[in-house]
């Protein structure tokens, strides 16, 4: 067992994330009817709070369910089967996402973009513009890529669908941005918001979320997918007085319900502030090892995560397992076409100054264990900008 020393497990990874201690003490409180009158009452509180994180004045489902799972539900409630979903494909979520969506019968087109760079806006504006028979009817894109700390322009894309008059939705995946960096669902047009619990929401895996604009809820009404489980309908009805159409996952909305409160009380833009300095601490610590952070834009850089470029020839994988053994932290390894080629800090949820100024000494004393060429004293840089920098 990795984690099974004394002291506390670092869990570095971009999700799931580390759980304040007042969530982990509402998950252990006892299991309540769920069609109980108390129920009730946390489950609109629940709704309430959610509408304020997604900045949304319309309904927000939640589903017992993985991130993946939300991105089907968002599929199935709002299309037809083979119908043209375009998407901006820029790193492994995106790839996962287009593998949902083929597999329950849709039909995907790639916008292929550069791993290290966000979505380019006048390519997408260009595909928009040549669909004159309006085939494509609805627009993917992943908010903040968690496979390599690159994120895209959804305002960019709304402001293309709106200048070539498409009628696409535009859905957008946030489980990795959501409580990490502002998102404005409503301001910025998104017509399916997907989200997952496990990340800046600090809250265990487990819970999936759908919020729909007006005009996904009238597509809704003449999608031809099939679909029961995963049917808005009945959840938003059930909801309304507070509870659900099957057995909820009572204790996970318990420490959902908390880790809401703990984002709303110390503010949205507090929580965006603190999570983007934590990043640029982090971007600091990595070039002052003379390492290369992938994302090479540096107006999409994540504020969850960064993904370190491994110095050619080096493993990713066995600093990882390095570090696991020796400083108990996991780091997030490459995924798909970077596999072997970056590692990833996660640097979102419950975090604060120290916590990553211990993240980041692992890091470097993991570089020093493997022999991995870098300067050393990167850290050194991190936590000279965190102490000048309130
Ligand atoms: C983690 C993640 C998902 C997948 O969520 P699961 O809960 O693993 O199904 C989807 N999209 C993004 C951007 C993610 O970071």
């Amino acid at each position: 067992m990795s984690n099974s020393g004394p002291g506390r497990h670092f869990l570095q990874i971009p999700g799931p994330t580390n759980l304040p201690e007042r969530v982990k003490r509402a998950l252990s409180r006892p299991t309540i009817d769920h069609r109980g009158p108390d129920w009730a009452r946390l489950t609109l509180r629940i709704l309430e709070q959610l509408k304020q994180v997604f900045q949304t004045s319309g309904p927000v489902i939640v589903y017992p369910s993985s991130g993946s799972g939300a991105w089907e539900a968002a599929m199935v409630n709002t299309l037809s089967a083979g119908d043209r979903v375009l998407f901006g494909s820029n790193g492994q979520f995106s790839s996962n996402w287009q593998k949902v969506a083929a597999g329950v019968g849709l039909t995907v087109e790639e916008l292929q973009g550069d791993w290290r760079c966000p979505i380019d806006m006048a390519a997408l504006e260009n595909r928009l513009a040549e669909d004159r028979g309006r085939e494509i009817r609805a627009l993917a894109l992943v908010h903040n890529e968690t496979s390599t700390g690159v994120v895209n322009d959804v305002a960019g894309a709304r402001a293309a669908l709106d200048r070539t008059g498409h009628d696409a939705l535009l859905m957008v995946d946030v489980v990795s941005s959501l409580g990490a960096m502002a998102y404005k669902h409503e301001e910025w047009g998104v017509d399916v918001t997907i989200a997952g619990s496990q990340k800046g929401l600090m809250t265990p895996p487990g819970l999936g979320f759908n919020a729909p604009s007006p005009k996904a809820l009238a597509a809704s009404s003449s999608a031809g997918m099939p679909r029961s489980y995963w049917n808005w309908e009945p959840v938003m009805a059930f909801n309304r007085d507070g509870f659900y159409p099957y057995t909820p996952a009572t204790n996970l909305l318990y420490g959902l319900d908390v880790a809401l409160s703990l984002l709303l009380e110390e503010g949205l833009p507090q929580v965006f502030a603190r999570h983007a300095r934590l990043a640029e601490a982090t971007r600091r610590a990595v070039r002052g090892w003379g390492l290369d952070v992938f994302c090479r834009d540096a107006k999409a850089y994540s504020s969850a995560l960064t993904a370190v470029t491994m110095p050619a020839g080096y493993n990713p994988d066995v600093l990882r397992q390095v570090i696991l053994e020796r400083f108990d932290m996991s780091l997030g390894t490459g995924l798909g076409q970077v596999k072997g080629k970056v590692f990833r800090i996660g640097h979102l949820g419950d975090m604060n100054d120290l916590m990553l100024a211990g993240t980041l000494c692992g890091v470097e004393m993991g570089l020093a264990a493997c022999d991995v060429p870098h300067v050393s004293g990167g850290v050194s840089e991190a936590l000279a900008f965190l102490a000048k920098d309130p």
